[in-house]
């Protein structure tokens, strides 16, 4: 976590007071409880390779479907550590990273990925419900906003496109907008009505499906780097960098952008460098400052986008944009990047500084002589992006199958 100093630069970031860099929320909640690495050989019907949502969700999607499936997660850090629990967030009921995405790239299977979606995003809020994960959840609905003028016709002429797919949006034009939200440069914007997006804590949110797959009886295994998975005796093996290993009749792997340990995986990711920045909590005043009383959830319109929102304490979150690519960069074995890594990220911290001010939301924008609210730098390390922004699904040493053409869930085995 790192403070402002109002330096020289004059991108009002410090250096890292503290070169570890976890990620702002999960730092700010309270950590699950420790668990075991694995220690000895153990045998299992499923082992989940990575405990973020993609490994914890399909545990829980187990054993709701067989409440006796036994059930093993290993996870090289601690639950969350990757991308869940590092992200802006946002929970939207889109499966195609907005709809715009999704006519461009599965035209044909649109409206169930959009039903599908629909559902998904329901069941989410619901569970966390019935379970209590109090994970600062709040249906706010999205502003998407325009900062060029181009983009202001775009927004129009949107709003039928996308009600002919079931999504009602609403134009708001420049004086709409900005007595919504007081930013000057907003030319225009499309808002969302509560009922497909969340804001959330992303950290609480994995904790608690943590918590929820240990009391349906799935072991958590943290420390537990996965370095091997093969074929043994019509089973799979799956060898932790401790030496030991679990038996299972399946496995799962959930390490997303930290797939390069399994080759195969490698090739359908894009790495990209992202950063967000956090505020101090807003004070009563600067929040009457900026307007933004439904607290939406927003995001501009650009390619490489910048997303906006509130947390639970009143902080501003930004984040997006800055993506950064080296090229042929290969991951290290940490991700969390010491400061020469920030420094080599060159200007994309400051970059997301000169963002907001370039946004001007009347919030603090790292200079203490006007604002006096400090700005945390949140280092978030490498998400990879697949092509077409949609979640994959692949066969272990199969082609990959996109979303799209992905019709009933299945286990999937390694060769
Ligand atoms: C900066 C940023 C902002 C984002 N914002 C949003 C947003 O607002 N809304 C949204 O929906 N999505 C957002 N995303 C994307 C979202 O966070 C990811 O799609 C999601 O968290 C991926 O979850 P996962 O479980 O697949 O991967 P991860 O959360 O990365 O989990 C993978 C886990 O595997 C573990 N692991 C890695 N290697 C091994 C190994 N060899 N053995 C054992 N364990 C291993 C890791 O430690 C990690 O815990 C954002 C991502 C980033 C980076």
């Amino acid at each position: 976590m790192v403070r402002d100093s109002n330096d020289a630069a004059g991108d009002g970031i410090a250096e890292a007071a503290d070169s570890d860099a976890t990620s702002y929320w999960l730092a700010a909640s309270a950590a699950g409880p420790d668990r075991p690495t694995l220690a000895s050989d153990e045998t299992a019907d499923i082992v989940i390779v990575g405990a973020g949502f993609t490994g914890l969700w399909t545990t829980i999607a187990l054993t709701d479907t067989d409440p006796t499936l036994r059930v093993a997660v290993l996870e090289a850090d601690t639950a969350g550590y990757g991308a869940s629990g590092r992200n802006g967030g946002f929970c939207s009921a889109s499966l195609t990273h907005g709809l715009a995405n999704g006519i461009r790239h599965f035209p044909d299977e649109l409206a169930i990925l959009e039903r599908e979606g629909l559902a998904n995003f329901r069941a989410i809020v619901e569970f966390t419900r019935e379970h209590e994960i109090d994970c600062s959840l709040e249906e706010t609905g999205i502003l998407d906003v325009a900062d060029r003028p181009h983009q202001v016709e775009e927004f129009r002429a949107w709003v039928d496109d996308a009600a002919a797919w079931g999504e009602e949006l609403e134009f708001m034009d420049r004086e709409r907008i900005q007595a919504e939200v007081h930013s000057p440069l907003w030319l225009a914007a499309l808002h969302r009505s509560p009922g497909r997006d969340a804001i959330l804590d992303p950290a609480k949110l994995v904790r608690g499906l943590a918590r929820v797959c240990e009391e349906r009886g799935a072991m958590i295994h943290e420390g537990s780097r996965v370095t091997a998975v093969e074929r043994h005796a019509g089973r799979v093996r799956v060898g932790t960098a401790g030496g030991q290993s679990v038996s299972a009749g399946h496995v799962v792997v959930a390490t997303s952008a930290y797939s390069g340990w399994l080759r195969r995986l490698s090739a359908h990711f894009v790495p990209v460098y992202d950063y967000v920045l956090v505020s101090d909590p807003l004070s009563a005043e600067q929040l009457t400052s900026i307007g933004w009383e439904r607290r939406q959830g927003m995001a501009d319109a650009n390619n490489q986008f910048h997303y906006f929102r509130l947390t639970a304490d009143n902080r501003v979150l930004w984040g997006g944009y800055d993506a950064i690519y080296h090229f042929g960069e290969r991951r290290r074995a940490a991700i969390r990047p010491p400061s020469d890594d920030i420094r080599k990220a060159g200007g994309a911290v400051p970059g997301h500084v000169s963002a907001a001010r370039r946004h001007r939301l009347p919030v603090p924008l790292g200079r203490r002589d006007r604002h006096d609210v400090a700005l945390h730098r949140d280092v978030r390390a490498g998400p990879r992006w697949s092509a077409d922004i949609c979640p994959r699904l692949h066969r272990v040493g199969c082609r990959g199958e996109p979303l799209g053409r992905w019709r009933r869930p299945r286990l999937h085995s390694p060769p």
